[in-house]
């Protein structure tokens, strides 16, 4: 049976609203391309910082502008509107561990993925606030961006880190041109990581979403997973979408490297308790909750008329 996760109903855009994509139909434009892919658990982790309660953590100038929507709106569109699993995104901001924790204990999510997209203030994956014009070298960053994953994964805050290797994000291991990966063997970097994770008891995401992105990658490199699966660490399966027809991208190869590594179960999420399931068994107990869901739609597609 596969997952996916790591949804996320709109694209990065300002303008993308909760009124054109927080809609039960399209859920539903999600649920059908997910089908088609043979992907029966689905769920949604909408960014944090499209709400505004994310300000209460951290504002970030990046965050001020997105941060419009209500946390709770979203929650209860997901479970009254939709036949998703409900998790959040959620970045790990150190020193607001406690005020993360309080808006994650406050809500019934299914499962919570946490990210570091920054170090300090600057941007791994963007151009805007970028980390890579902050003149620490290719190392520092790449070593502070691991021992931050470490970090975040030992707060018991989160079920999954997401994109464990962002960092590579700009530069393919077959371009010698690109300044943004150090050189050599990388596992010196990963150690912090897969130590923090293994630690914090929580899983992996195995993500699609790097082939999509300037380095053409899974994330995370088949050396950090190895490292996990060698950690004890379980797998979850995510393609990071933004858009109905990137559900599932990518996943031949994911399930090539689980398949090379012997990782044979994902990880499966319900109210934050977490179960393994075998990727080749059939989605029985998904069908029952997807009928569910189905009938849950059908109700709120018709209370909403
Ligand atoms: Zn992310
Ligand atoms: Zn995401």
């Amino acid at each position: 049976m596969l997952t996916d996760y790591h949804l996320h109903l709109r694209p990065d855009d300002l303008d993308a609203s909760v009124a054109q994509y927080h809609t039960p139909a399209n859920a539903q434009r999600y649920r059908e391309a997910a089908g088609e892919r043979g992907i029966a658990e689905l769920g949604v982790s909408e960014h944090i910082y499209r709400f505004r309660q994310a300000l209460d953590i951290w504002e970030h100038p990046f965050w001020v502008p997105f941060a419009r929507d209500d946390i709770d709106d979203y929650c209860a569109f997901v479970r009254e509107q939709t036949d998703l699993r409900l998790g959040i995104e959620m970045d790990f901001i150190p020193g607001g561990e406690d005020r993360t924790a309080s808006l994650l204990e406050a809500r019934d999510f299914d499962y919570v993925v946490g990210s570091v997209h920054f170090i300090r203030d600057g941007a791994v994956d963007m151009d805007d606030y970028s980390v890579w014009d902050s003149g620490r070298s290719v190392e520092e960053i790449w070593r502070r961006y691991f021992q931050t994953v470490g970090d975040s994964a030992r707060h018991g805050l989160f079920d999954i880190i997401a994109h464990p290797d962002l960092v590579k994000y700009w530069s393919p291991a077959d371009l010698t041109h690109t300044h943004r990966r150090p050189e050599g063997d990388l596992r010196r970097y990963y150690e912090p990581a897969v130590e923090g994770i293994a630690e914090g008891g929580i899983a992996v995401e195995v993500s699609t979403a790097g082939l999509r992105k300037p380095v053409g990658e899974i994330y995370p490199a088949r050396a950090f997973l190895e490292m996990c699966v060698d950690a004890g660490v379980p797998v979850a399966l995510s393609s990071d979408a933004h858009r109905p027809q990137d559900v599932g991208a990518g996943y031949r190869r994911a399930l090539e490297l689980l398949a090379e590594l012997g990782v044979r179960e994902l990880c499966v999420f319900d109210k934050r308790s977490r179960r393994l399931q075998p990727i080749d068994a059939p989605a029985a107990d998904t069908a029952e909750h997807a009928d569910q869901g189905a009938a849950a739609a059908g109700s709120s597609e018709a209370a909403a008329r």
